[in-house]
């Protein structure tokens, strides 16, 4: 078994753990990839007792995992493409995580659509099959109705307490469900990377696997310079879009999904997931989500795109139509004047000859080359810990391991009780848990850097300091893009840069 150690990533443990690679004893396994498929195959892995090393090129979460629309899906979507077991295992993820494993960072969400005046009796009954649909797969999952309660309908009154902003004209009510919805996705990779290293497992971030074969991989550490080789019985290769650099058998076809991000008040408020349909199609919908420091972002479109970008950008097109799809169900409509900020990322579909990327499936593939390397890409946030866990049972063949069972299907990460502490800011709560006194502990004896860093911004500088010291974040950007999520909004990002300058500089004066 992997002894038992500390969650905290930090700088002075990267490089005790590079020191130890670099004696040249072989890992059990090595996995390539900090998103979110990366840090749930490390976790998996090590809480089966294996050795592992994962190799980031970036930092935890610089991937497609933190530019999701933050959904913890129940599979309806799949159910309406006949994809029944993947909707099966969406809403059996879905209930593991909500209940089990991220319930700090997991939480219900009422996803409703308003029934405006120009909306069909068809369309109508659809979404109503749809959700009743939803309601049979929570069932199938056995999640309890207390988490995820039956989807009904909903009063015109109840419509305007989820947003005031809805157009008035003839509103006849609404329908509503439950889903699941993350605080923030690149947290969830964090609390995964953390609890694998909490197992042991070795995260390693700013190291770029420039070769890889079934047992050995080449590394450039991009902090040093240095390049080196690591041995182990299996790799595993979860570089999401960028699979096929490293297996050449992987044809992976992105497709990019843009979201606009406004502030709640441009919409009259918002709880939840205000939902409308795209003129002309069944089944497709443009949403606006509830998001932290008082923002909605609203998503999602669906472009196909030859470039394998670092970080890719909505474009002019994209944001047009985001804001006419919404602006169909809004009283007074939403400007160019009124977009904060937009992000994008690329889903990294598997290519089997689909004509058009909406048809393409979201299903995952776990394949073993010739020399023996697995790689596991495609899928859903939602379901990482199911990918991961056929991830590793296939290393475990490759490997040739004995068999051994997997541990994570109610494995909490860390954060996952809840404080209670009342004294604890609930901002500060609502991002990490039952480690939210630690968080506070940061602070010292100066209550300054519990105070919120600016006006409307739900963060304190205490939580930088724990981003250092605990979470792995060795720059700005680490804080600023994804121990935080500041860096979304130009004006927010100004603010949190300098305070995140000041928590560096705070924490390399410790060293
Ligand atoms: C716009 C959009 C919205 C989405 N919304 C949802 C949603 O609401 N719910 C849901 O369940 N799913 C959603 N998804 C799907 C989900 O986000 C992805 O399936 C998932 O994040 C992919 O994670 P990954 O770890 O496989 O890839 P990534 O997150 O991209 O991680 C791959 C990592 O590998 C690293 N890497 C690459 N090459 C190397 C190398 N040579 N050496 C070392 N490291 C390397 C990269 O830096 C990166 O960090 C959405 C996807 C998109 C694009």
């Amino acid at each position: 078994m992997a002894e038992r150690s500390s969650a905290s990533l930090n700088v002075a443990r990267r490089e005790r753990e590079l020191d130890d690679i670099a004696s040249g004893s072989i890992l059990d396994v090595i996995v390539i990839g900090g998103g979110i498929t990366g840090a749930g195959v490390a976790l998996d892995a090590a809480s089966r007792g294996l050795s592992v090393a994962l190799f980031e090129k970036e930092d935890l979460a610089f991937g497609t995992s933190r530019w999701s629309s933050k959904l913890v899906h129940g599979g309806l979507r799949y159910l309406a493409h006949g994809d029944f077991a993947v909707a099966h295992e969406s809403a059996v993820e879905r209930g593991r995580l909500i209940q089990h494993i991220a319930p700090h960072l997991v939480r219900p969400m009422p996803t409703w659509f308003p029934l405006l005046q120009d909306m069909d009796r068809r369309s109508e009954l659809l979404i109503r099959a749809g959700f009743l649909a939803g309601d049979t797969l929570r069932r199938a999952a056995k999640t309890p109705v207390h988490f995820l309660p039956n989807s009904r309908r909903i009063s015109a009154d109840e419509v305007r307490a989820y947003s005031a902003g809805v157009k008035q004209e003839g509103l006849r009510g609404g329908l509503l469900q439950w889903d699941g919805n993350l605080f923030d996705d690149a947290r969830l990779v964090i609390a995964v990377a953390r609890t694998a290293a909490a197992h042991g497992a070795k995260i390693l971030t700013r190291c770029d696997v420039r070769e890889a074969t079934g047992t050995c991989i080449t590394v450039r550490d991009t902090v040093s310079g240095a390049d080196f080789e690591v041995k182990a019985r299996v790799v595993i290769n979860s570089t999401g879009v960028w699979a096929g650099q490293l297996n050449p058998d992987i044809r992976i076809r992105p497709s990019r999904g843009s979201h606009i991000i406004v502030n709640q008040s441009a919409l009259g408020g918002l709880m939840g997931s205000l939902t409308v349909g795209v003129e002309g199609s069944t089944s497709r919908f443009v949403f606006a989500i509830e998001a932290p420091h008082g923002r909605a972002h609203i998503g999602l479109t669906d472009v196909e795109t030859d470039s394998v970008v670092d970080v890719p950008h909505a474009t002019e097109p994209e944001i047009d139509f985001l804001l006419s799809t919404i602006n169909m169900a809004l009283e007074t409509p939403l400007t160019r004047a009124d977009v904060r900020g937009t992000f994008a990322g690329l889903r990294p579909l598997v290519d089997h000859g689909e004509t058009d990327s909406a048809d393409v499936s979201r299903r995952h593939l776990v394949t073993t080359d010739a020399s023996g390397m697995v790689t596991v890409t495609g899928g859903k946030l939602t379901t990482y810990r199911a990918m991961a866990e056929e991830a590793v049972d296939a290393a475990l063949i490759a490997g040739r391991f004995l068999p051994r069972p997997c541990r994570t299907a109610t494995l909490g990460l860390v954060g996952s009780g809840t404080s209670r502490a009342a004294w604890v800011p609930s901002w500060i709560r609502a991002a990490h848990g039952s480690e939210a006194e630690d968080v506070v502990a940061q602070a010292g004896a100066n209550p300054e850097l519990l105070k919120r860093i600016g006006p409307g911004l739900d963060l304190s500088a205490a939580q930088f300091l724990f981003g250092l010291r605990h979470e792995g974040a060795m720059s700005i950007d680490d804080l600023v893009d994804r121990r935080t999520r500041l860096g979304m909004c130009a004006d927010d990002r100004e603010t949190a840069v300098g305070v995140a300058e000041w928590a560096l500089a705070a924490v390399r004066g410790e060293a």
